[in-house]
């Protein structure tokens, strides 16, 4: 027989972990999956998370994880392919050539940040290429910043990271708006109308951009505001998401189809490991809650049938 858990957590970052932590103190039955590397393992040290600020994320984690295993989760390493809805309120979780019967399920996927094909992207990503200066704008403060990226995002990556230094310079062919172009003069942000093809370090050190029209823009760090989308289709096939396919969700991390919740970066794409692990602490209580709310039913259920089938012994 297959085996059926209370909780089927997709993603073993710091959001699926929390959740994970709280269910298995909770005595709820919980399997962990996870088939690849977390969003912050590209970086040498976290910031902004506190007790753990500097610390290697793979140290941060590997915590994490052994506070799981404590409570007897298991974390299997292993992709969620697909999740299937059954008519009993359960879901078919299938991973690797296995199927795991779960009543709830977390989704804790993450998000991909969606980079162009530059030169040195190996060399600078999660290093001198960063997405937001709350996570290391600290070490590079003062020094020379290009920004570049999504026209979307990019006026408001540029001010942004000008709190933490006065030498931006936004390096994009995007045709901005008078009311932008005011804002960037304002803050004597330049703009060069180009685009940037790659990054050139001297040993480990980003050193410059270039560009497409054969420029080197000196700088000592780069910004780029990039497109993210959803790490997994599971929320797209499971319930209601957002441009992104980010699974919306309200405040307890419930989505739009019972028994499934998302938490972190599935849910939220600004979400730091802070609120990750907050969002996978706060969905614990409701998913029990919805499992005792089930429990309920079923024994509602029992009794009633057990009434009526007293009912008619006696008439009968
Ligand atoms: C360059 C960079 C630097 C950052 N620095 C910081 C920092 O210093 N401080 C900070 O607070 N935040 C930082 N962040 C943000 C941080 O990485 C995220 O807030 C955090 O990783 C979100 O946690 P999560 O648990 O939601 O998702 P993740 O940590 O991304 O975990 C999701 C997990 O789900 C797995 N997964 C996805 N789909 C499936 C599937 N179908 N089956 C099984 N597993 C699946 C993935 O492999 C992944 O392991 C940084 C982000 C970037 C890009």
């Amino acid at each position: 027989m297959e085996r059926i858990v209370d909780a089927a957590i997709v993603g073993a970052g710091v959001g699926g972990l929390s959740a994970a932590l709280f269910l298995g103190r909770a005595g709820r039955s919980t399997i962990v999956f996870d088939g690849g590397k977390t969003r912050i393992e590209s970086v040498e040290e976290v910031r902004e998370y506190p007790g753990f600020d500097g610390l290697p994320p793979q140290e941060v984690l590997s915590r994490a994880r052994a506070e799981v295993h404590k409570y007897g989760i298991e974390i299997k390493r292993q992709r969620v392919a697909s999740v299937t809805p059954r008519a009993d309120g359960l879901f078919e979780v299938y991973h690797g050539h296995s199927v795991t019967l779960a009543r709830t399920v977390v989704l804790a996927t993450g998000l991909i940040d969606k980079l162009p094909p530059l030169s040195g992207l190996p060399m600078s990503w999660g290093r001198d290429l960063r997405v937001c200066p709350c996570f290391d704008g600290y070490e590079v403060q003062g020094k020379r910043f290009v920004v570049f990226g999504v026209p979307k995002r990019l006026v408001h990556m540029a001010s942004w990271v000008w709190m933490w230094s006065r030498d931006v310079t936004v390096v994009s062919e995007h045709a901005f708006t008078d009311v932008e172009l005011d804002r960037l003069r304002l803050l004597d942000i330049d703009v060069i109308a180009d685009e940037v093809t790659g990054l050139v370090h001297s040993g480990e050190r980003l050193e410059a951009l270039i560009t497409r029209k054969g420029n080197s823009i000196a700088c000592d760090a780069a910004w780029i505001a990039a497109d993210m989308v959803a790490a997994s289709d599971l929320a797209a096939s499971l319930c209601d998401v957002d441009e992104m396919g980010l699974a919306r969700v309200d405040s307890a991390g419930r989505t739009s189809r019972p028994g499934i919740f998302a938490v972190g970066n599935a849910a939220d794409p600004a979400a730091h490991l802070a609120h990750a692990s907050a969002a996978g602490t706060n969905v614990g209580p409701h998913v029990v809650m919805y499992l005792l709310e089930r429990e309920i039913e079923r024994r509602t259920a029992n009794q009633k049938n057990a009434d009526s089938a007293d009912i008619s012994q006696r008439v009968s």
